[in-house]
């Protein structure tokens, strides 16, 4: 049984108010909250635990070093990787993917070669291939998405050719809360000779993520969006593809034998998690991954699948009000507009009611151009939303009109 006002509780900050009222975040999207396991254990190891890792011959560093390789072995667990050597810490998923492409992209990629991106990619997984881009000189294709943010096969498909190295392609959106089919994306990338890299930022949160049936090359998320803290990511590579990449930074940690002429490196991951790593981040993340994991991530889906279509239903009977990204395969992520209200004036009215929505562009300004829009308000489910969260949604919007 999934009791959500139970798992509530185990969020401190649910049960504080806002602006004297009941905290309505709806911002899980951009950052989420975090369960008291997490908090304690973290606050725990600074209290009794703590060191750096891979160096001491003593207790405590002893300790903390498998700790933070248990980290990594409850990230496998999360992913179903094959080995936990393909789980490489970052500090977010921005980090995990400029690595792909400072790494990989530079030793692979040349004039000729194409990368493959949406319209609906987030800036982390835009601009470091522009960047690259203009330096190698490859071609960076961007195929289409239908007008109310649906994935359309064809559009992808046509746009794979034999020159196609590498698909780099969000999960799941976190403008319109579109999923991507990653695993034919990533047969279809396949029998092209191309690599398939997964933003899994969003779609980690809400859904059951196996690399190995998925297929995928790469995958990246953060850690602060799956309940644990910042300062924490996680790059996914299969085996091989990461012991054949170059470091991305280099320094302490990563390192094999070193001379003043000459350095051999680690194998992965020590190879590109050079110097001191994010460890009680790390401890942290793992610990979050567990409370997801025991409160089991099909239920998780079937929770917030429920509100997607409660919300969804809800935000529509709002008048005046225009849902942007209304594909039938999506997650909680609402952006909408309403007639007359500039998105800014919203987030306001709605921040004194103690309702937290995000306005902007969300870190994907050419997408929210694309769907027609400068600004666009977002609302976001994590899995502590309830529908209580949607009426009070809704009530502050339907008192935001009558001020306009
Ligand atoms: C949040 C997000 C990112 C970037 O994550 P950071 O934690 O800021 O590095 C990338 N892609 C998507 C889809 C996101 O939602």
């Amino acid at each position: 049984m999934y009791d959500v006002n139970e798992i509530r509780k185990d969020f401190p900050v649910l049960q504080e108010l806002v602006n004297g009222k009941p905290n309505t975040f709806l911002d899980s999207g951009a950052s989420a909250q975090k369960p008291r396991c997490v908090i304690s254990r973290m606050s725990d190891i600074y209290t009794r635990e703590y060191s750096n890792v891979h160096r001491g011959s003593y207790l405590l560093s002893e300790q903390i070093t498998w700790d933070y390789e248990a980290a990594r072995r409850t990230v496998r667990k999360f992913l179903n990787a094959k080995s936990e050597k393909e789980i490489v810490f970052t500090r977010n998923a921005t980090e995990s993917i400029n690595l792909v492409a400072a790494a990989w992209g530079r030793k692979n990629l040349k004039k000729g070669d194409e990368v493959l991106i949406s319209e609906a990619e987030h800036h982390a997984n835009l601009v470091p291939w522009q960047m690259l881009r203009d330096e190698l000189g490859f071609s960076l294709k961007i195929f289409k998405i239908a007008d109310d943010g649906s994935f359309v096969w064809e559009e992808f498909a046509e746009n794979l050719t034999a020159n196609t190295k590498l698909v780099a392609v969000t999960a799941m959106s976190n403008v319109l809360g579109t999923v991507f089919p990653i695993k034919k994306m990533a047969a279809a990338a396949h029998r092209h000779g191309a690599l398939l890299l997964a933003d899994a930022c969003q779609f980690a949160v809400h859904h059951k993520v196996d690399v190995q049936d998925l297929d995928c090359d790469f995958l990246a998320f953060s850690g602060h969006k799956t309940y644990g803290p910042t300062g924490i990511g996680v790059l996914y590579g299969k085996y091989d593809i990461l012991a054949s990449m170059p470091p991305y930074q280099t320094g302490g940690d990563m390192v094999d034998r070193v001379t003043y002429e000459h350095t051999t490196f680690e194998e992965p991951p020590a190879r590109f998690e050079a110097g001191t790593p994010a460890i009680v981040e790390a401890i942290g993340l793992g610990v979050a991954l567990e409370y997801m994991m025991a409160l089991g991530l099909e239920n998780i889906t079937a929770h917030e699948q429920e509100l997607v279509k409660y919300a969804s239903e809800k935000l529509s009977g709002v008048p005046g009000l225009k849902l942007i990204g209304t594909a039938k395969d999506k997650g909680g992520v609402f952006s909408f507009v309403m007639d007359g209200i500039h998105p800014q004036d919203l987030a306001f009215i709605l921040n004194k009611e103690g309702v937290a929505i995000r306005v902007g562009h969300h870190c994907a300004e050419p997408l929210v151009h694309r769907m027609g829009y400068e600004s666009v308000a977002r609302a976001t489910l994590g899995l502590y939303s309830t529908k209580e969260d949607i009426d009070r949604l809704v009530a502050a919007l339907n008192k935001a009109r009558t001020f306009f």
